[in-house]
């Protein structure tokens, strides 16, 4: 049996830009709608920064955001910033702090923000439905129609917040970029980003027995480097580092890694020779690297074992670039099984960023992960949904 309703706004996807959206619309005194195909709202803000949620960063500026079009992200970041979500936990009390690098955690869990948005849903009027199965979308006289679980709804404006690929058993799926393309709109590759890197068979042979060794290290690819720590693991690579990198990483590249970034390996050798002629050059390096790191390095006869006095200059040197510039060549990345978030997705060029409307497409917005701006790892990717999500409930 089916059902007609109609509403001025609805909007797919319970996640964080949606629920922004839907509050800032409904405050307008729009009727606003949010459907997700989910059991609850906010599943990914629930796991996110382990559970902590990473619900911003006070260093947030556009230079943290990957597009096609860098401009694109400006408008919405620079109208709702990291200080006015900020303002909204200090107005809800949520206790929180800066880990490290402006990164805002929650103290006690990232379901103070779910409640938060809840609460905001509620005041301001917002109808959820959830574990709704959208079958149909049609444009016509003007109106969206959208047939979802036997019942038919129409709108005035439709806003697609369902988000990216990543994690597939938490409800992402595809729908936001397949709507685009039926309304026509371009749609870039798409990839998994802040991912962990694979090793090739012969590397992975070789130091799947570190995994769990971390460090400090710089990471670089494509011109492009992150001072954080690294992780071995049993699958390659991974740490703050390397998911950075792997946003700017593609199929086929290196990925340089200086090993001691705070630390001169030459001239720390040298200085070592002086100071501990005897010392054998494995309890020297420990000094600088994970003991584990060091006896893996040696193994690969990358360097032999001698006391420090034998070491000449262009010995010191060859060491020091070998620890400085670690070359590895990922097989890939584990893809959106782990990936934080999809890079690419609807065009910018398709939106106004102002609104995030279609341009050719009238009452059609896009928000959030699905549209192709990325932020870097940090709170950024949260930030840019508020923002986009909060632009949007201004016009839909
Ligand atoms: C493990 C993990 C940890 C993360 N931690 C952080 C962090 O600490 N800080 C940070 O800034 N970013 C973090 N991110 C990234 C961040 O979660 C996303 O960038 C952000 O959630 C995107 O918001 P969104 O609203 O666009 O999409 P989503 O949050 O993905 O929401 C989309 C919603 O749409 C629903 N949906 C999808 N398809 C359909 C459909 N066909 N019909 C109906 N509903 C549909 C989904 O079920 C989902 O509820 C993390 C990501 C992951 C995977």
């Amino acid at each position: 049996m089916s059902t007609e309703q109609s509403w001025d706004v609805i909007v797919i996807g319970a996640g964080a830009a949606g629920l922004f959206c839907a509050i800032e619309a409904a405050k307008r005194g729009r009727k606003t709608l949010v459907l997700d195909n989910g059991k609850r709202i906010g599943r990914k803000i629930l796991m996110s920064g382990g559970g902590r949620c990473n619900f911003t960063n006070i260093y947030t500026s556009p230079a943290n955001f990957l597009s096609q079009n860098k401009h694109f992200c400006k408008s919405a970041l620079s109208r709702y910033t990291q200080w006015d979500f900020i303002a909204l936990v200090q107005q809800y009390q949520i206790p929180y702090h800066e880990k490290t690098l402006g990164q805002l955690f929650c103290d006690d869990s990232a379901k103070d923000i779910v409640e938060m948005l809840q609460q905001e849903c509620d005041k301001a009027g917002v109808k959820i439905a959830l574990q709704q199965d959208i079958s149909a979308v049609a444009f016509a006289d003007g109106h969206y129609q959208l047939q979802t679980n036997g019942i038919s709804r129409t709108c005035a404006s439709l806003v697609i917040a369902s988000g990216g690929l990543s994690l597939p058993n938490l409800g992402a799926t595809a729908f936001g970029f397949q709507l685009a393309e039926q309304f026509g709109l371009n749609v870039l590759p798409i990839r998994a980003g802040l991912v962990p890197l694979t090793w090739q068979p012969d590397d992975k042979a070789l130091y799947e027995e570190i995994s769990g060794v971390a460090l400090p290290v710089t990471a670089e690819a494509n011109g492009t480097l992150f001072p954080e720590d690294m992780l071995f693991t049993h699958r390659g690579l991974s740490g703050p580092a390397i998911l950075q990198i792997s946003s700017f990483w593609l199929p086929g590249d290196a990925v340089t890694v200086n090993l001691s970034p705070q630390q001169n390996v030459a001239e720390f050798l040298a200085e070592m020779q002086q100071k501990h002629p005897d010392q054998e050059l494995k309890t020297a390096l420990t000094r600088l690297l994970p003991k584990r790191l060091v006896e893996k390095l040696l193994e690969q006869n990358l360097f032999t074992n001698q006391p420090l006095k034998a070491l000449n200059p262009k010995s010191r040197e060859r060491i020091a670039d070998l620890l400085h510039q670690f070359v590895f060549k990922p097989n890939g990345t584990e893809g959106y099984r782990t990936a934080e978030v999809t890079l690419g997705g609807v065009d910018t060029n398709e939106l106004s960023s102002k609104t995030m409307e279609a341009k050719n497409q009238p009452g059609l917005y896009f928000i959030g992960e699905v549209v192709d701006v990325t932020g870097w790892l940090g709170g950024y990717n949260f930030q840019w949904a508020w923002s986009s999500g909060w632009v949007a409930g201004q016009y839909c």
